[in-house]
């Protein structure tokens, strides 16, 4: 699978990089993936991203940048924090540096917070072992392939939301949600055991 792209326009609100006690977790947990294979490398990054919701009353979070490689030490710069989404139009407002893009996967870890104020942190991954044993495991799986990146990606994963906490997203990958970092990276490394 080639690399997903940035399908979205990005607006810079400040070049301030994001600085939370948190993100040392969130580096943790791109490294176990990466050593885990649930975020496979390709040359010039890894196919996954992660956030955390800054504040349980906002739905402002920080996230991962596009083109980030897990197998390396993530630098500050590797961070956004995201302040605003406008999903109709396709603009996420961030602060960060302007020499990287967040994650493409930015719009749908804003739906999926603005849906539910349960969930802290969001951790997205590939590994084609979940993937062949989905159906297995009774992991809730969206009902048909869309191009990862598009508002069309938010639209079949709030269809089947619900108060999951697993997601395969069909021929793409998974999601793990959780009330902290480590509670959805647990549950990812679980469902990894199951299989
Ligand atoms: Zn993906």
């Amino acid at each position: 699978m080639s690399y997903e792209g940035v399908k979205y326009n990005t607006e810079y609100i400040s070049e301030i990089v994001p600085a939370d006690n948190r993100i040392d977790e969130l580096r943790k947990w791109c490294r176990i993936f990466h050593e885990k294979e649930l975020a496979p490398h390709y040359p010039g990054g890894t196919h996954g991203n992660m956030s955390f919701r800054v504040n349980p009353e906002k739905d402002i979070f920080i996230i991962t940048a596009a083109r980030t490689s897990f197998a390396e030490e993530l630098s500050p710069e590797a961070f956004f924090t995201v302040t605003a989404v406008d999903l109709k139009n396709a603009v996420v407002y961030v602060s960060g540096s302007k020499t990287r893009e967040p994650s493409s996967e930015t719009l749908l870890h804003f739906a999926i917070y603005r849906e539910r104020s349960d969930v802290m942190a969001i951790l997205h991954g590939h590994c084609k072992t979940i993937t062949q044993h989905a159906e297995k495991l009774g992991i809730v799986t969206t009902k048909e392939f869309v191009e990862p990146g598009t508002v069309k990606v938010v639209d079949s994963v709030l269809e089947v939301l619900d108060n999951h906490h697993f997601i395969e997203m069909k021929g793409h990958g998974f999601l793990s949600l959780g009330k902290s970092i480590n509670e959805a990276g647990l549950l990812a490394m679980e469902m990894l055991k199951k299989v």
